[in-house]
């Protein structure tokens, strides 16, 4: 069944239409790449998914729910689907831990101690048990991307956006990143992906979409996409 569903999204930022009318199907499990020059409109089709920025034409669902800059529809969206961003924006001040239990605690009301065993769980499952007393600047970027994956995690969406979360990383942490997200891949989890890693998108998406000017170009299997005609 879809759970995403992007129907001829129209985004324009004054006189520059960043996305010119874009249609994509996303279902439960699978992991799709959206690949394409900088400025082509990728992270805007994310923005838009996640209800951070309105559509001026078109429309999306989530999961059979409007996407819509209403409270309650920015609501579910913001509970439901984990955002990872390139420079990971985890809260400085907070330990580790505490920016994994966080969201548990004060958006689902999860008990502390409960929030600290989802956390640790996730913090385990990322490589980092040993890192939730330290505190983010105390880590590397690739630490530091995987404690946001684990924050996101924390919330158990139902779907994962990844927007270029390798790009602001060191080459020799890239690869920790990539392995995580190929673990929840692996694990069914259904991720969109914006990403210059083209290894991760031809080894691990089911779909890949080509974004030029605001538009998908071309869309299928990473074998479709990747092998000259
Ligand atoms: P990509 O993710 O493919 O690099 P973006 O979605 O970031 O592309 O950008 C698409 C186009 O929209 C670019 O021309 C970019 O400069 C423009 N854009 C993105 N966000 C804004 C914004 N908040 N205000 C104005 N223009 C924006
Ligand atoms: P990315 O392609 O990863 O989104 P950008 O540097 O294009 O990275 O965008 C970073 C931030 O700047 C985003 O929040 C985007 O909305 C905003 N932005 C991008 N292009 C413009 C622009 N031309 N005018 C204003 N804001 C922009």
């Amino acid at each position: 069944a879809p759970i995403l569903v992007f129907e001829n999204v129209v985004k324009r930022y004054g006189a520059l239409t960043a996305l010119a009318g874009v249609s994509l199907t996303l279902h439960r499990g699978e992991v799709v790449c959206l690949i394409g020059p900088s400025g082509s409109g990728k992270s805007t089709l994310l923005r838009c998914a996640n209800a951070l920025d309105p559509l001026d034409q078109g429309r999306i669902s989530f999961d059979g729910h409007e996407v819509r800059s209403s409270e309650a529809s920015v609501r579910l969206v913001r509970q439901r689907m984990g955002m990872v961003f390139q420079n990971f924006e985890l809260f400085p001040h907070l330990t580790v831990l505490r920016n994994v239990t966080i969201g548990p605690t004060t958006v689902l009301k999860l008990g502390q101690a409960e929030a600290d065993a989802r956390a640790r769980k996730l913090l385990a499952k990322v490589g980092l048990a040993d890192k939730e007393t330290s505190h983010p600047s105390a880590l590397s970027g690739g630490q530091q991307q995987r404690v946001a994956i684990a924050r996101a995690l924390a919330m158990e969406p139902a779907l994962m956006l990844f927007d270029e979360p390798t790009s602001a990383l060191d080459p020799e942490t890239i690869g920790e990143v990539l392995s995580v997200m190929k673990t929840l891949a692996d694990e069914g989890m259904t991720m969109l992906v914006v990403t210059h890693e083209m290894d991760f998108a031809r080894r691990v998406a089911n779909r890949v979409a080509v974004f030029d000017k605001g538009r998908v170009i071309e869309e299928g299997t990473p074998q479709e996409i990747f092998t000259a005609p």
